[in-house]
């Protein structure tokens, strides 16, 4: 087939907003600091990581995992006490595993997926909500936040009543902002609801926050929650929480073995030892404090208080992309959100790492702010506001 014919062929094969997408786009961080992805900066303690690898050693590669994974279920059933919550509220959840919580996200739109009803969030949010409504061919409708990063309860109900959304995405803690929506505007918008919403906890160990009652006391409420940002991001594990007869349905369109061999024992042993990584996102939490204290005291840049282990940063007076790439220059990365969201504009976002990874990160961005500024008054060229 000559290139011409490949090309007529993937033009009239791919649909149009397929090719109109970018891939998601991770930076090679190679030799950097990476603060950029919420990824937990701790390895295993001690002699954890040679019992966690004379565990690994006895699983069987050869053999397909199982399709339930009911060990990993029993131990997440357990770490959120989720028989209380049952006994509580008289009902019977269930747990359906994903391949990091990204995959939860398109199972619930595969099995939702129509071209009426579209998928609602608020924006700025996780992108990952339109993105997969697009890989479904299902409408997305975002709903700007307030100028706080706040729900906008008013347009948001409006919005409902106008589209009837087949589901609605809110996370609390929000990515990329770090704060919590106020609940009454979340019950607002669950009891407007004439569809699903979905309450993504990725941040729960990072807050007092929990909503996951809300999945018990709301027949279309399902909460879902993820290992990524605890610590274990490399063995993608995302699980949603639910009526049992929604999960039913879900568990439809999951691919059998979807959580592989190797991710199931990792996990099972983690569960067993999961005070370690409460004890590290406690930790963070102290490191997210100090961290918004100093970055509140610097001249330049104005932190949102956050939920999660991750501070927005928006720069006042200097472009945001160049402080992102001095930083990187400096051998620090970040994520740089101008240009996302009109909310999001000289924007960044910054991960919270250790102690000694803040402070580096720390004097990356003051050189930087400070080296941004003396060249623009040096040169005469009035710094960006
Ligand atoms: C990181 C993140 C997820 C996805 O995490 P997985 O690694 O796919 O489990 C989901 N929602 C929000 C808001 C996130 O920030």
């Amino acid at each position: 087939m000559s290139s011409e014919l490949k090309k007529a062929l993937i033009e009239s094969l791919i649909r149009p907003e397929i090719k109109a997408l970018n891939s998601y786009h991770v930076p090679d961080s190679s030799g950097l600091l990476k603060l950029d992805a919420m990824e937990n900066p701790n390895p295993w303690p001690g002699g954890l990581t040679q019992e966690w690898l004379g565990t690994i050693r006895q699983v069987e590669a050869n053999r397909y995992p199982d399709p339930a994974g009911s060990k990993v279920k029993a131990g997440l059933r357990e770490m959120m006490s989720l028989d209380a919550i049952e006994a509580k509220y008289g009902c019977a959840l269930d747990i359906l595993l994903g391949n990091g919580s990204d995959e939860i996200i398109q199972m619930i739109a595969l099995a939702v997926a129509s071209s009426e009803r579209p998928i609602m969030a608020p924006e700025p949010s996780f992108v990952m909500y339109g993105m997969i409504a697009k890989f479904v061919g299902m409408p997305y409708v975002g709903i700007d936040l307030d100028a706080k990063f706040q729900l906008d309860t008013q347009a948001f109900l409006k919005a409902i009543n106008l589209h009837n959304p087949a589901v609605i995405f809110l996370a609390l803690p929000n990515n990329p902002t770090g704060n919590l929506f106020a609940i009454d505007d979340v019950r607002l918008i669950i009891e407007a609801s004439k569809g699903l919403v979905v309450i993504d906890e990725a941040y729960i160990a990072f807050t007092d926050s929990d909503l996951l009652s809300l999945a018990a006391e709301y027949a279309n409420v399902v909460v879902m929650r993820t290992l990524s940002k605890v610590g274990l991001a490399g063995l993608r594990l995302g699980f949603l929480v639910g009526h049992s007869a929604w999960l039913t349905e879900f568990d439809k369109v999951r691919l059998p073995y979807n959580i592989n061999v190797l991710t199931q024992a990792s996990v099972e042993f983690a569960l067993e030892h999961y005070a370690v990584f409460e004890q590290q996102t406690r930790q963070l939490q102290v490191e997210r404090k100090a961290l918004f204290d100093r970055l509140s005291n610097m001249q330049g840049v104005s932190p949102i208080e956050s939920e999660a282990n991750f501070i927005l940063v928006c720069c006042d007076t200097v472009s945001a992309k160049l402080v992102f790439s001095g930083m990187k220059a400096r051998g620090v990365l970040i994520k740089c959100l101008d240009g996302a969201h009109p909310l999001l504009a000289n924007c960044l976002r910054l991960t919270v790492g250790s102690a000694e990874e803040n402070e580096a990160m720390l004097v990356a961005l003051s050189f930087v702010l400070s080296s941004i500024k003396s060249a623009a008054s040096s040169s005469s060229i009035e710094p960006l506001t």
